[in-house]
């Protein structure tokens, strides 16, 4: 999908004709010109040509059906991953890549080892929900997460303008999308500021920065303290409950040691752990006492849920996404 010479072809068009096109393209989906039969036929055929709204993609299915992960070729040839999730209870969400690669090389994630290609445009994030709409068929992509390739607070502006578009055009709740961040002080600073109801994730992985500096190395930029003060300042100006994910990883940070740690850091007001069974990427590997651990964070009164395994079979659960 290509839509930077829009401009330049509706130059001479009435103004109502962007929001046809947009409707065409946002409201009903098409993925061909030829679908938008409110425009004239020549309209549509410099369109073509000028502006493709094809989208390249390799499409791999779960076994389960519940999850579907599309590689989406760019226009400069590079490509991304992104996942949807199609829960029993209707909703579907839709994990979108904000970069292509990542530069923060967490030690237990496919994406950080692939290294650091480039940033994407808001326009190649929202084109990755827009592949979804076009594949589900009349039923919609509910929520969005900002958790797939790339920390999308190192590409603030785009992510916050895609944000918005998906908002008002696609009609996506601003309550149903969340941006999760290993951790950038400076990202969660002005997201505080934006006014929006987009939830904030926090990736946790570690109870101490002896551990978390290991598991992220941006943990030694932006240790703990400064995170926390972060987040603190943050629901201060929101009153938004901050998602804290920690993956739980065999031998590395799931003794009971690890979770009484981690209760001291997140017994407080509006903070909430979610816990994500570690998926395999070559490095680690998934921890065999998940169960004690919950029973050690229920003893310490800690409030947390578990998040349901997608796609693993695919290499589309977290911390999976690897172009080669
Ligand atoms: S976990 Fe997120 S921030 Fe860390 S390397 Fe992977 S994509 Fe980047």
């Amino acid at each position: 999908m290509n839509l930077t010479n829009l401009e330049k072809v509706l130059k001479n068009e009435p103004k109502y004709r962007i929001k046809q096109i947009n409707e065409a393209i946002y409201r009903k989906f098409i993925s061909s010109w030829d679908e938008a039969t409110i425009l004239s036929k020549e309209l549509r055929e410099t369109l073509k040509k000028e502006c493709p709204i094809d989208i390249t993609a390799d499409v791999l299915v779960s076994k389960e059906k519940d999850s579907i992960k599309a590689k989406i070729k760019l226009k400069d040839g590079l490509e991304i991953e992104t996942v949807m999730m199609r829960h029993i209870d209707g909703r579907n969400t839709v994990c979108v890549s904000s970069q292509v690669g990542c530069p923060l090389k967490c030690k237990f994630c496919a994406t950080g080892m692939m290294g650091f290609k480039r940033d994407l445009t808001h326009e190649e994030i929202i084109e990755q929900v827009v592949f979804f709409e076009r594949y589900l068929k009349g039923e919609r992509v509910t929520n969005v997460t900002f958790m797939g390739m790339g920390e999308p607070f190192l590409n603030y502006d785009n992510v916050m303008k895609a944000i918005r578009f998906l908002n008002k055009e696609l009609n996506i709740g601003a309550r149903s999308m969340s941006v999760s961040t290993a951790g950038i002080v400076e990202g969660i600073n002005k997201f505080a500021d934006e006014g929006l109801q987009v939830n904030l994730a926090i990736s946790l992985h570690a109870p101490n920065d002896k551990l978390r500096s290991e598991l992220i190395p941006i943990d030694k930029k932006y240790p703990l303290k400064k995170l926390l003060k972060a987040v603190d300042e943050y629901i201060l100006k929101t009153n938004r409950q901050v998602m804290f994910e920690y993956l739980l990883i065999k031998d590395i940070n799931d003794s009971d040691k690890h979770a009484e740690e981690l209760a001291k850091l997140i017994k407080k007001p509006l903070y909430f752990l979610n816990l994500i069974m570690y998926n395999p990427t070559g490095v680690f590997e998934p921890s065999k006492r998940s169960r004690e651990f919950k029973d050690k964070l229920n003893k310490l009164k800690v409030n947390f849920s578990e998040r349901h395994r997608f796609g693993e079979d695919i290499k589309a659960a977290c911390g999976q996404f690897y172009i080669k």
